[in-house]
Formats: C-alpha cells, sequence, structure tokens
C-alpha cells in the first residue's frame, strides 16, 4: 500500500532530473512511507524522456508517463494525480527550484490535521523585483481577496494534499494553482509553510510576463465558478439590472440637458464611445463565463481526458 505519491511534472528538463531523482531518493529514503515517484513527460523534445526511462529501469518506485504532446503542466499534474496511489500527494516543480528537503516539513504540517499544507517560497525573485516578485505579490494578494483564502503563493507547485480533498476536482487550463480555492470550497482544511527555494538551475521557465494576465482572467473565473455556478442568473442578471439602471439615468440626463438646456446630443462624440467601449467589454467578459461553462459541459459530457497518454513505465 502506498502513501505517498511525490509527482513530477516535466517538459524539457534533461540537466535537473537526475539530480533531483538523487536528491528526492535521498529524503524519501529516511522517511517511514512507502511511496512511489511519478514523473509526467509532457511533451519534451530533449532527453528528457531518455533519462526517465533510464531511472525507472533501476528503480520500481520510479514510474513514468509519458505524454503524446504538450499539454501543459496542469494537465500533467492532473494526470500524475489520476494515476497516482498514494493516500498523500505532493507535487514539486522538476528544475530543482523546490527543494525535497522540505517534504518532510509539508507532511509534519498536515499531520497535524490539514488538508492541504501549501509552499511558500518566501525568498523568489529577489533579483528582479519589478516584472516577478511585484506581479507575483499583487497577484497573491488579489487572489486571496477574491477567493478568501490568504495565501502567500498560490504559484507554488509544491504542495501536500490528502487524496480525499482533490480526488474529485477537476483541472482546467492553467487551474492547478486554484486546487487549494476550490478545496476550501468543498470544506478542506488549509495550512501554509515557507519553504526553500533556489532559481533555476538548467533550462529556463517556460513561461513568461504573459502568464501574470492568464492568472488574473483565471481569478475571475474561480471567482465565478465557485459563488455562482449554480446560479448564473444571479450574477448575469444582476450586471443587466445595473445596465438598465445606468441607461435610464443617461437617458434622463440627456434629456434634461436637450429640454432644460437645449444641449444637443451629438455635441461629441466621446460619450458614444464610452458606452460603446464598456458595452463591448461586458459582453466579452460575459462571453468568457459561458464558454467556460460550455468548455466544462464539453468536457464532462463526453468524458474528454485533457491530456493523452502514449505509454506508461512501471505501473
Ligand atoms: N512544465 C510542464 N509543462 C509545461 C510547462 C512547464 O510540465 O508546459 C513543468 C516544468 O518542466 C517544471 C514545472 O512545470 O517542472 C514548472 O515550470 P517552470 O519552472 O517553467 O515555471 P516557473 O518556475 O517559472 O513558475
Ligand atoms: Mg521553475
Amino acid at each position: 500500500m502506498i502513501n505517498l505519491s511525490i509527482i513530477i511534472p516535466i517538459y524539457n528538463e534533461e540537466e535537473s532530473i537526475l539530480k533531483l531523482y538523487q536528491e528526492l531518493k535521498k529524503v524519501l529514503s529516511n522517511l517511514d512511507m512507502q511511496y512511489e515517484i511519478i514523473a509526467v513527460n509532457d511533451g519534451s523534445d530533449d532527453n528528457s524522456y531518455r533519462v526517465l526511462k533510464k531511472i525507472s529501469q533501476n528503480d520500481n518506485a520510479f514510474k513514468v508517463v509519458n505524454f503524446r504532446k504538450n499539454f501543459g503542466q496542469t494537465a500533467a499534474i492532473s494526470a500524475g494525480i489520476d494515476i497516482s496511489k498514494g493516500e498523500i500527494i505532493i507535487p514539486i516543480d522538476a528544475d530543482l527550484e523546490n527543494k525535497p528537503e522540505d517534504i518532510p516539513n509539508l507532511l509534519n504540517k498536515l499531520n497535524e490535521g490539514y488538508d492541504i499544507v501549501s509552499g511558500w517560497r518566501k525568498h523568489r525573485w529577489k533579483e528582479s523585483f519589478f516584472t516577478r516578485r511585484l506581479t507575483s505579490y499583487i497577484a497573491n494578494l488579489l487572489i486571496s481577496k477574491i477567493v478568501g483564502l490568504k495565501l502567500h503563493d498560490y504559484g507554488c507547485t509544491m504542495k501536500a494534499y490528502k487524496r480525499d480533498v482533490i480526488k474529485d476536482i477537476k483541472f482546467y487550463g492553467d487551474m492547478h494553482r486554484f486546487i487549494p480555492a476550490y478545496a476550501m470550497w468543498y470544506g478542506a482544511k488549509i495550512a501554509e509553510i515557507p519553504i526553500d527555494h533556489e532559481p533555476r538551475q538548467y533550462g529556463e521557465s517556460k513561461y513568461g510576463i504573459g502568464r501574470t494576465f492568464r492568472v488574473l482572467l483565471d481569478i475571475l473565473t474561480v471567482k465565478f465558478l465557485t459563488d455562482y455556478l449554480n446560479r448564473p442568473m444571479h450574477f448575469f442578471g444582476r450586471i443587466g439590472f445595473w445596465l438598465f439602471f445606468f441607461s435610464f439615468l443617461s437617458g434622463i440626463s440627456a434629456l434634461c440637458l436637450k429640454v432644460f438646456l437645449g444641449i444637443s446630443l451629438i455635441l461629441t462624440p466621446l460619450p458614444l464611445l464610452t458606452v460603446f467601449l464598456i458595452v463591448i467589454g461586458i459582453q466579452f467578459i460575459l462571453m468568457g463565463f459561458l464558454a467556460e461553462i460550455l468548455i466544462r459541459t464539453y468536457y464532462e459530457s463526453q468524458n474528454k481526458p485533457i491530456y493523452l497518454i502514449k505509454n506508461k513505465i512501471n505501473f
């Protein structure tokens, strides 16, 4: 019986894998637990798969899931979770940014009676304050406020989960960082501890500044899905009523100006433009929500997986 599953999403990390494996082994063999390490090769173009295969030949506890193509970090983690057996699940980045030595700390905290213990890379991004540290700080603050769960580092892959609380959560897009938010919604108890962190040594980050915007959009979706999924009309309807209200106000004031002051409605195009842009913006956001719902129907009604596995080793 396996107690602990370590899950590693891997996209072009050939230089880091072996070192990570050795560090993991050192830590895991000192724990009194039955463990498995599941490496998910997310369509790497480099030698990652060959390195993984080699390791798996000498170690039965090291299992490999090989994707057909690059499906993204969320899909990789999700596949690892689906296929894992452990009661406790800990995903960890492949690039040696997370330190396996923190695993015992996460486990100890979990044993205090939590369902999820989230890692917090307290000293991350010291080098690039404005592009990384500040944006990450603001994003985490925003997520905490909106979701109602205060975490310093939603983006940290390294978190310890009890299987019970995440087995029913479905993953989409880039959403792995919101697992705690969904879990909280289902009543999970969540804690956070600072963990060690080292800047990436080999290869480069698979994400750029564009991620910030994607995360901000994801926050809106999470908020919408947790608060309004089973009563969307309260959401759409409220916006609708406010729009009616403002259009009533603007209509009345336009009429008043015309009737009492004789000011023509068409003296400047600016009011029209403003209204036009706002309306379109709102339409876009609302359509985004509709699309989110549709995409869920699409996947769930047809039981489509968000990833495709080419082969597996040691299962
Ligand atoms: N990753 C992945 N698929 C992707 C992008 C990333 O499996 O499409 C893995 C990557 O190999 C690494 C982890 O996800 O193990 C985190 O990626 P990265 O280090 O680039 O993110 P950052 O640390 O910059 O947030
Ligand atoms: Mg990294």
